[in-house]
């Protein structure tokens, strides 16, 4: 059944989780502070705001698709913020899909619980007060295009029931994790593993080729043994070694090293909130760090490879 949806944040993700929505026949109210790409939107048949109240004011679900945890709290909270009718709000459901720090999402959520609603709320899901679902997504802008990414939804749990079918639209994975801020814990810890396992399989087969062992080799060796892992079958660092990867095509378009990079700082950050170690995700940072200062912000993350052979000449 068609919704009432609000959009805020066009960019490489959620252009596309947008444009899906509108091809499953939502009406959909968009803003992003990018003018040219409101312009857009328009063109396709969205409705454009001026701020995220205006979004808000015109929908019953509102969904979110931001950099980061200040973005996000800039876009509820601020001025002109979905938050800002004096505590008021008429959308029931608030979906933010952006990676944000866990624990800023828990804040969020409850703030976003102590609202009211307007009086022409639809009430998508039942109860006196909205409600704030964080739901992050893997599967990167490939699986934001084809409609096919995965959602780790943290929160209200009839609020995600309600949400699932909208999300439907968008991935062909929506998982449940828990409680408020959960989907974005499953989101940090996932990409803290794969920082990990990528600089684990790109030290292995950098020796290995000092050793004199090909990476084409050593990588067929690893994915029938027990190195085996998405980074060596999948997303081979090592150009060359597979088609159709960001290390075969110079390391562009993929995901970026300067997002992996804030993902790995969200990590970090929650295990501090947490008090729980996590050495390899301090030293991964540095090396992205130092990475990203080398220029490689914008090339995928893959290309921590490369980092082998510039460290040698530091
Ligand atoms: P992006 O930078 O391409 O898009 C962000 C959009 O938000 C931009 O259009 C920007 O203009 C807009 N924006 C920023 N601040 C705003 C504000 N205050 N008000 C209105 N609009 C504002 O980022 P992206 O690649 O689409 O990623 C979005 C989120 O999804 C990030 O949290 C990212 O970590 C996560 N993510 C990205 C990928 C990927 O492969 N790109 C994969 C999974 C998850």
């Amino acid at each position: 059944e068609p919704q009432d949806v609000g959009f805020i944040g066009l960019g490489n993700m959620g252009s596309h989780m947008a444009t899906n929505l509108l091809k499953a026949g939502h009406r959909l109210t968009v803003y992003d502070r990018n003018e040219a790409v409101m312009q857009t939107f328009a063109e396709r048949g969205a409705t454009v705001a001026h701020n995220p109240r205006e979004v808000a004011d015109a929908s019953d679900v509102v969904i979110t698709m931001l950099p980061s945890s200040p973005h996000v709290e800039e876009v509820y909270t601020g001025k002109n913020g979905i938050l800002s009718n004096v505590g008021s709000v008429r959308p029931s459901l608030l979906i933010d899909s952006s990676t944000i720090d866990p624990h800023k999402s828990r804040l969020l959520a409850t703030k976003v619980a102590k609202c009211k609603l307007l009086p022409n709320s639809k009430k998508v899901v039942v109860g006196e007060v909205p409600v704030l679902l964080d739901a992050p997504v893997s599967g990167g802008v490939v699986g934001a295009q084809a409609a096919t990414l995965t959602f780790m939804i943290g929160g209200h749990q009839e609020g995600f029931q309600v949400a699932e079918p909208l999300l439907r639209a968008m991935g062909s994975r929506i998982v449940y994790c828990g409680g408020p801020g959960n989907g974005a814990a499953a989101k940090v810890c996932n990409n803290l593993a794969l920082a990990i396992s990528m600089a684990g399989v790109a030290e292995a087969l950098a020796l290995g080729q000092q050793l004199g062992i090909d990476a084409h080799t050593l990588s067929n060796i690893f994915n029938s043994s027990s190195a085996r892992c998405w980074s060596s079958d999948t997303y081979n660092p090592v150009p060359g070694v597979m088609a159709n990867v960001p290390a075969s095509r110079d390391y562009k378009g993929g995901f970026s090293s300067q997002l992996l990079t804030k993902d790995l700082g969200l990590a970090i950050a929650a295990a501090e909130e947490a008090g729980a170690a996590v050495p390899l995700g301090g030293q991964i940072l540095e090396m992205y760090k130092t990475l990203c200062k080398a220029g490689h912000s914008t090339l995928d993350f893959s290309s921590i490879f490369q980092y082998y052979y510039s460290g040698k000449s530091e």
